[in-house]
């Protein structure tokens, strides 16, 4: 893989492809951990005297124009972390704002997903879009790795287009996610958790295949306690899953991998902050409540089971850590981790944010990476269609 120092950017026109979908709370930035990781690539651009042109995305607005997803707030954090403005183009394709630039400046453009041609599943549509936004600049740099694993535009076509490099985000990223993946110390556990259970159902078959061990907490876990005959009241549950579960209960058993799943939960009267709730068996919980988070003794079981480990995968929240009541399993297990001298990852936008808002060390875990779904993609061994294209 090319990186910054194989390309000549001085007084040219880069565009790097960051990201920078951070949670907001209005115009609020709750969490900035990945506008700051995205620093070291641009700042270094800058040093280097380019015209920095950053892309990004922002939340999901399905291809339209939509003020909530704007990455106006975005640009003002990230002209703070730089120490230096950064001019916002409202235009996706802002050729104004592009040409206005001089060397050592940067500017941030509006919301990629805002066009329907940067997630198009039709390859000529993203095609003519990535060809409009190549059209800005000279060069290409990739340092967006939370979206690496999507075959979009910005991700995928334009560095096609562009002579390109990775940034450096995306070469720390890959360094350590290729220590989980060659030749690992062992017990190897996984935890997973987190809200997107589809999503992350998928990986469990191949790391099924990898681990000694897997902690499943969060909201998927009640797909599995449903598929083991419990009912789960009004937890998230994901019904169409629950085949593919039973065979993964099935499989695990079958190659000696011990699936840990809660013992216990936090059954909440509704989804709020300030629920009532009471902790119940993970296998009696009331048809009138939904478990938002693990209970004691669960949290007493994970750490148990991650005190011997010597690596440690976690990605996704043990329960609604938003809410402070519904926090504590997912610090638990932060605790953990960051109490293990084993080598500990954690991956996921709001595992990473669960980490920092709960107070803990970053300095506690090995590595805390920008990417849920790409370190996900990228430990299944699939290939990653923006790494791929970084690679040639
Ligand atoms: P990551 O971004 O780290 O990959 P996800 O996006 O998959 O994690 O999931 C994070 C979300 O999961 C959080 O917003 C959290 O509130 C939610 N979550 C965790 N446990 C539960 C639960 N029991 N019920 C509902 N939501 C949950
Ligand atoms: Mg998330």
């Amino acid at each position: 893989m090319r990186t910054l120092d194989d390309l000549d950017v001085k007084g040219r026109r880069v565009l790097v492809r960051a990201d920078l979908n951070v949670p907001l709370d209005g115009e609020t930035i709750t969490d900035d951990g990945r506008i700051r990781a995205s620093v070291p690539t641009i700042s270094t651009l800058v040093e280097r005297g380019a015209k920095v042109i950053v892309c990004a995305h922002l939340g999901r607005p399905k291809g339209e124009p939509n003020p909530k997803y704007s990455l106006r707030p975005v640009a003002k954090r990230l002209s703070e972390l730089l120490g230096q403005e950064v001019a916002f183009s409202p235009e996706v394709i802002g050729t104004e704002t592009v040409e206005g630039l001089q060397d050592g400046q940067v500017a941030l453009l509006e919301n990629l997903r805002f066009e329907p041609g940067e997630e198009s599943k039709d390859d000529a549509v993203r095609r003519a879009f990535a060809e409009r936004l190549a059209g800005l600049a000279e060069l290409y740099v990739g340092d967006g790795f939370g979206a690496v694993h999507r075959k979009h535009a910005s991700v995928y076509d334009v560095p096609q287009l562009l002579p390109h490099a990775a940034g450096k985000l995306i070469v720390a990223e890959v360094e350590v996610l290729r220590k989980l993946t060659d030749d690992l110390e062992r017990p190897y556990v996984v935890v997973l958790g987190g809200a997107k259970v589809s999503d992350k159902l998928g990986v469990i078959a191949n790391l099924l295949t990898k681990v000694d061990r897997l902690l499943i907490g969060g909201g998927m876990a009640y797909t599995f306690l449903k598929a083991q005959g419990y009912e789960v009241g009004g937890s998230l549950l994901q019904e169409d899953q629950l085949d593919q579960v039973r065979g993964f209960l099935n499989e695990a058993a079958k190659r000696g991998v011990e699936l840990v799943l809660p013992v216990d939960v936090l059954a909440a009267t509704h989804f709020a902050e300030d629920a009532d709730y009471e902790v119940v068996e993970a296998t009696a919980i009331p048809a009138d409540r939904e478990g938002l988070d693990i209970g004691p003794k669960s949290r007493e079981l994970f750490a148990s089971k991650l005190a011997d480990a010597r690596t440690v995968f976690w990605n996704g929240p043990m329960g609604v850590f938003e809410f402070d009541a519904f926090a504590g399993g997912t610090r638990a297990v932060a605790e953990a981790l960051v109490a293990s001298d084993a080598f500990t990852v954690v991956g996921g936008g709001d595992s990473a944010a669960a980490v920092r808002k709960l107070g803990l060390p970053e300095d506690g875990f090995s590595h805390i990476s920008t990417g849920g779904g790409a370190s996900l993609e990228y430990l299944e061994g699939k290939t990653l269609p923006g790494l791929a294209v970084l690679e040639d």
